[in-house]
């Protein structure tokens, strides 16, 4: 098994989810493969914005929730694109467009929630979070299934069990690995798409790993799973000397002992999440940035 990580610019428009979509088709054919999603580029920081506002009793939150609702609905309509001829596809699309406004509609309710009560606890903030990948994950999973692709969708909150350490939550592996081994050993789909970054709590409580924290999903899947490769499907080409947005002159590193990835994201490397490391180091399995953008 392999496990693929797509982060927010990979799957922050119909363009790039379509390219993603390549992807799997692709590396599906050799082996199952397990894919844990970020929320759609932007959600996350939109979703904190907005919910500060209303917690500030600013009604500017509205308008920050209808650009979060115009950026799905947007991503919905360009992967849709040509279905108008094909009664199939609409029905996919309709029954898609229905579940995410019911998501959308919650999220609302929860904003409104906080406007009337001015108070944003770190507990609801995990569970405003919680839409951003919530969101991500259900266009993506039901694109597949309307394009015919063999693939499952399974709720990261099942498996994936920590502390009720809101905000960065710490997981217990004891349960979480034995939750993801039942999980796929009754499974048979070729793909299994996870929403990262969120988990739950002893109590069921909705928590999150930590800004970033959709690279530790992935790392923790492949870690239980004894996957042979976990792949970090980014907007970079790889882990540079330096941040290539930012320096010209940063030259990728061909490749780099876990100790030094830990070090170099320790150090302000986003590409990598830094907890991502130790799950796959216990393991020694191989992690792999690749660009979605280009692929080769
Ligand atoms: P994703 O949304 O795919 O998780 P992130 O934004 O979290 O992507 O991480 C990728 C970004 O990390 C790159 O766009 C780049 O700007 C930044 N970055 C910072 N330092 C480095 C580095 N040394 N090597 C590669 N990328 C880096
Ligand atoms: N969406 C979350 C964040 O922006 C998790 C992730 O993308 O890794 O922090
Ligand atoms: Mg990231």
């Amino acid at each position: 098994m392999k496990v693929l990580k797509f982060g927010g610019t990979s799957v922050g428009s119909a363009e790039n989810i379509n390219k993603v979509i390549n992807i799997l088709d692709q590396q599906s054919k050799n082996t199952n493969i397990a894919v844990v999603v970020s929320a759609v580029g932007g959600i996350t920081d939109k979703l904190l914005e907005a919910a500060n506002l209303a917690c500030d009793k600013n009604e500017d939150y509205k308008q920050k929730y209808d650009v979060i609702w115009s950026i799905h609905n947007k991503v919905i309509e360009g992967l849709f694109e040509n279905s108008e001829n094909d009664s199939e596809l609409q029905k996919h699309q309709d029954n898609l467009r229905e579940l995410i406004s019911e998501k959308l509609n919650e999220l609302k309710s929860l904003l409104n929630g906080i406007y009337l009560i001015n108070e944003l606890s770190p507990q609801t903030k995990d569970k405003l979070l919680s839409f951003g990948e919530a969101l991500s994950s259900t266009i993506i999973y039901h694109t597949l299934k309307a394009r015919q692709i063999d693939a499952a969708l399974k709720n990261s909150q099942e498996v994936i069990v920590t502390d009720s350490n809101f905000n960065n939550a710490i997981v217990n592996f004891e349960i979480t690995n034995t939750n993801i081994q039942e999980f796929f050993s009754s499974n048979s789909n070729a793909i299994v798409l996870f929403p990262g970054f969120v988990s739950k709590s002893a109590h069921g409580e909705i928590t999150t790993l930590g800004r970033g924290g959709s690279d530790y999903t992935a790392a923790i899947i492949a870690a239980a799973m004894d996957a042979d490769e976990l792949q970090i499907w980014t907007d970079v080409s790889g882990m540079y000397t330096t941040n290539p947005k930012l320096v010209k002159q940063a030259s990728p590193i061909v490749e780099l002992s876990y100790q030094e990835a830990v070090e170099l994201s320790h150090f302000g490397a986003k590409v990598l999440y830094p907890p991502t490391v130790m799950p796959v180091l216990k393991k020694q399995i191989p992690i792999v940035i690749k660009n979605t953008m280009d692929p080769e």
